[in-house]
């Protein structure tokens, strides 16, 4: 994806050294994927899972474009800290409440990056028995896959960058940046 010479005027923007994707463009995308979603499953209800913290944001603004009945479920994954660097094997640290057999199941993440996050747990839900399983991101960077996993539904495919912003953090900051950019070198050292 070109970079682009956008300013985006919110609180830390200029902490980024570019922005990947603009504002604009994210409200676009998920206008598309929420159609694209609600199509898919017609009139069935949806039990959406966010993995917390980095897919909420995404999240809450997609599902004002997906149209079916929906439960929400979130779980939360350990395997970065602070760091830009993966932590090994990703450990669910919150587990679903709801119960999921013979229901439809929307896994929705910020950002597909080796893969070991979402396929670990698409492999631990479908133990449950869910009626189907999908996946959503609203990144990816293909190019750092390590697992075989792709996603069925992806906002915006994106080169091998540490990014942050709209729900994406670097030591728990940065999320609420309305845009996707790359932090500033000198950015990343933070505590
Ligand atoms: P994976 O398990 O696919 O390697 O990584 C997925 C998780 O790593 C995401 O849920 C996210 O928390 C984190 N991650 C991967 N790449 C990035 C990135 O470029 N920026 C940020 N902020 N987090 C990332
Ligand atoms: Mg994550
Ligand atoms: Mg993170």
């Amino acid at each position: 994806m070109p970079r682009k010479k956008v300013s985006v005027k919110a609180p830390l923007s200029s902490d980024l050294a570019s922005v990947l994707v603009t504002p604009a463009a994210i409200k676009r995308r998920l206008k598309a994927l929420g159609a694209k979603i609600s199509k898919i499953y017609g009139k069935e209800e949806v039990t959406v899972v966010p993995i917390i913290n980095g897919a909420i944001f995404f999240t809450a603004d997609l599902l004002r474009h997906v149209h079916n009945p929906i439960r929400l479920d979130c779980v939360r994954i350990f395997s970065y800290r602070n760091s830009t660097k993966s932590h090994g094997k990703p450990k669910l640290l919150h587990s679903l409440t709801l119960d999921i057999k013979g229901k439809h199941v929307l896994v929705i993440d910020d950002i597909l990056d080796t893969g070991k996050t979402l396929s670990a747990v698409v492999n631990l839900l479908k133990k449950q028995k869910p009626a189907s399983l999908r996946t959503c991101v609203l990144l990816d960077k293909k190019v750092r896959r390590e697992v075989d996993f792709e996603a069925d539904f992806v906002g915006f495919e994106i080169p091998d960058k540490f990014v942050v912003g709209y729900g994406l953090d670097y030591a728990e900051r940065y999320r609420g940046l309305p845009c996707i950019g790359v932090l500033k070198p000198e950015k990343q050292k933070l505590e």
